[in-house]
Order: structure tokens, then sequence, then C-alpha cells
């Protein structure tokens, strides 16, 4: 098929309090007592009675607390999927993840293995997922990474940062509920919101841009504009605002790629373990050359937040680091396309990537 068909979240609720109602929306679909619901919450989230005792448990149901300190890996997954094999006599009714990116995507990609023979690692790219995945349900806490509409599940295998991109990946069920962002640290709300950023200014300035994808990346531009850059908002408005934008700037790049700044910044993620938020943040505040409009917006809103950025992590590198990172990078051949066109090997040279990350 040349045109692609693209699956998406089926369901969603929106709205302050909505995890309220959490419960009503997974009754249905309980397969029987013995299939219990699995529930993947972001550990920073232990001991808060405030989310946690919302949580319906009956029967087996049970909550994982799971660490968001390192990114998604395929052997985590794997590991998850066995506990989850070896506990239960039944497969799942469900996987709920609640958490930021992290989280998601490890209740989508377990979902996965759940249903499909082999290791994550082997569904590492384009629709390579066969069995359709046990029901799953994203509920974010934090907003920007678009994980919640994506089809996509961002992994770090042995070999390459890669996500399970298929049409089973979308979760079934998606409950955006603004209140659950109100404790998210400043300085990581501005790094997962400029993930959401730096989606609509890689895919609006894209060569593959079409007007899917430019309609939903226009509105999450705009919302991030009002939210990072103007004085007024309340603090409701734009947590609600931000989880819209977290979602359009999703529904962007299905349709379209991202660009340099995910390139790079995978690179850094791949050796170094930089998290995704501010590893793109380190990158595009370098890259000038690709997006100036973008980068100079940016900087006024890093400004306007007071948001110190580390320095100098990669100028102790040596050249096999380096190089690991320019592998990992260059090998993201759609990003490129997308940012430069079909003839992005002309410009886009080793060196260059070996250039501009020393100045990172
Ligand atoms: P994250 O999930 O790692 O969370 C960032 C930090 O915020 C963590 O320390 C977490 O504990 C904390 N946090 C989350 N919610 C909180 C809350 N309500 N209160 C207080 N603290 C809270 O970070 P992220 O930026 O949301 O996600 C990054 C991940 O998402 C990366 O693994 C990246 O690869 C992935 N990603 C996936 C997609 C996709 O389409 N699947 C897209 C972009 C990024
Ligand atoms: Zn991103």
């Amino acid at each position: 098929m040349s045109f692609k068909n693209y699956p998406m979240v089926s369901r969603v609720i929106f709205g302050r309090g909505s995890f309220n109602q959490l419960s009503d929306v997974l009754q249905p679909k309980r397969l029987n007592t013995k299939a219990p619901f699995v529930y993947f919450v972001d550990d920073v989230f232990k001991g808060n009675a405030w989310l946690t005792s919302r949580i319906p448990l009956s029967y087996d149901d049970e909550i994982c607390y799971i660490s968001a300190d390192e990114e998604p890996k395929t052997s985590q997954v794997d590991e998850l999927v066995e506990q989850i094999i070896l506990k239960y006599k039944e497969k799942p009714s469900g996987i709920i993840g609640i958490g930021g990116g992290t989280i998601l995507d490890l209740a989508k990609a377990v979902s996965i293995m759940l249903t499909n023979p082999g290791e994550a690692k082997d569904y590492q790219g384009w629709d390579l997922v066969v069995n359709p995945a046990i029901y799953h349900v994203g509920i974010p806490t934090i907003s920007g990474t678009g994980a919640e509409v994506s089809r996509t599940t961002v992994l770090t295998g042995p070999d390459k940062k890669l996500g399970i991109n298929s049409d089973h990946t979308p979760f079934d069920q998606v409950i955006l509920d603004p209140e659950l962002t109100k404790d998210v640290p400043k300085a990581q709300w501005f790094f997962t919101g400029m993930d959401c950023y730096i989606h609509c200014v890689e895919s609006l300035t894209g060569t593959y841009l079409n007007a899917f994808s430019q309609s939903y990346g226009e509105k999450a531009f705009e919302l991030c504009k009002e939210i990072f850059l103007e004085d007024g908002l309340s603090e409701n408005d734009s947590q609600d605002k931000l989880m819209m934008a977290s979602w359009h700037g999703g529904m962007s790049i299905a349709y379209s790629q991202v660009g340099v700044a995910h390139a790079m910044s995978y690179g850094l993620s791949y050796l170094l373990g930089t998290k995704h938020g501010i590893g793109n943040c380190i990158v595009f505040n370098q890259l000038e050359e690709f997006y100036p409009d973008g980068v100079a917006l940016f900087k006024t809103m890093m400004k306007k937040h007071d948001i110190q950025l580390p320095q100098g992590i990669c100028k102790d590198l040596t050249d096999t680091e380096l190089n690991i990172m320019i592998d990992v990078s260059i090998g993201l051949e759609p990003l490129w396309e997308n940012a430069l066109g079909k003839n992005w090997k002309k410009t886009i040279t080793r060196q260059k990537l070996y250039n501009l990350y020393k100045k990172m």
C-alpha cells in the first residue's frame, strides 16, 4: 500500500478528574477473574495516595511501580513479560500505563510482547508485529512526547534505539486528565514540553509535510507558543493546553517524520543515556543552521523560564564514542530525508555531525 492506513487510538477521555472514571472504563474489559489488569505506574507516585487510591484493584490485579530514571530497554520489556507469564495462569485482561513517555512506551511494548513470540528486539522496526496486542490503556502524567497517541514504542536494544512501529502499538484507550500533571517539576515540564515543540518544528519544516500533518502541527505549535511564551495563562489552562499540544504534536508526526534534533538526540541517548526531553533540547540548541526560526524561539522560551542546559557533555568523548553516536544518528535515514530532502547525504557528513556533537 503506498498510502499509510494509520490506526488511531480508538477511545479517548479528556478532562480534569477523568482519571476517576478508570474503573468504569476497565470493568467491561475484564476477561475473567483470573486475568488481571496489570498497572505500570511511574514510581514517582509510590506512596502518593491522591493518585494510587484511585487505581481500582480487584481479584489478581496488580500495580508494578517502575522507575523512569532510565528509558525503556528491550531487555526490560522481556523481563516484565516473563514476570507476568510466570505469575499468572492467564494472560492479563489489560496493561495500563500511568506515567510519562517511559512508562507509556513500556506498557505498549509489554502488551505487544505478551502475544508475540520471541524477544522485543526482534520487533524494533516497522510493521514486524503479527499478533494483536493485549488490551492496553495509556494515562499520561506529563505532557509532551505524544507517546499517548503514537504508533510507536521507542526502545533501546542491544544494537539500536528504535521503536516498535506497528498497527498494534497504539493504545486502545487513553485517559487524558491534565490534573495528573500538576506536580511535574518545572525543568522536566520544560524539557518534555519542548519535545512537543520540537516535534512541531521538525514536522512543519520537513519535506514530508502534508496537509494532514500540518493541520495538527500548526495547532500544537500555536499552543506551545501560548504556553511557553505568553503571560496570564492559569495553571489549569496551561496543563490542559499542553496535554492537547502533546496529542496534536504526536498526530502531526504520525503522517510525517521528525528531523535533525531527534536523529542526533537518539545518538546521545544511545551512548550516554541522555533522556529524550533534555537530549532534544541540548541538540536543538545547536541547530540554528537547520531551524533558524524554531531555535530562536526556543532560546526565548529557555530564557523566559530560566532553564539552564548542561554544557560540554560531549567534549571529553573519544573518537570511538563519537563515532558510535554518529552511526546511530546517521542510520536514521527517514529523519534526515524529512529534514533535508532526498539529497541529504550531500550536506550531512560524518565530519559535520562530529563537529556538531563536539559543541554540545
Ligand atoms: P519520563 O517518562 O521519563 O518522565 C520524566 C520524569 O518526570 C521522570 O522522572 C518521571 O518520574 C517524572 N514524572 C512524570 N510524571 C510526573 C508527575 N505527574 N509528577 C512528578 N513527576 C513526574 O519522560 P518523558 O519525557 O515523558 O518521556 C521520555 C520517553 O518517551 C523516552 O523514553 C522517549 O524515547 C519516549 N518517547 C516516545 C515517543 C513515542 O511516540 N512513543 C515519543 C517521544 C518520546
Ligand atoms: Zn520526541
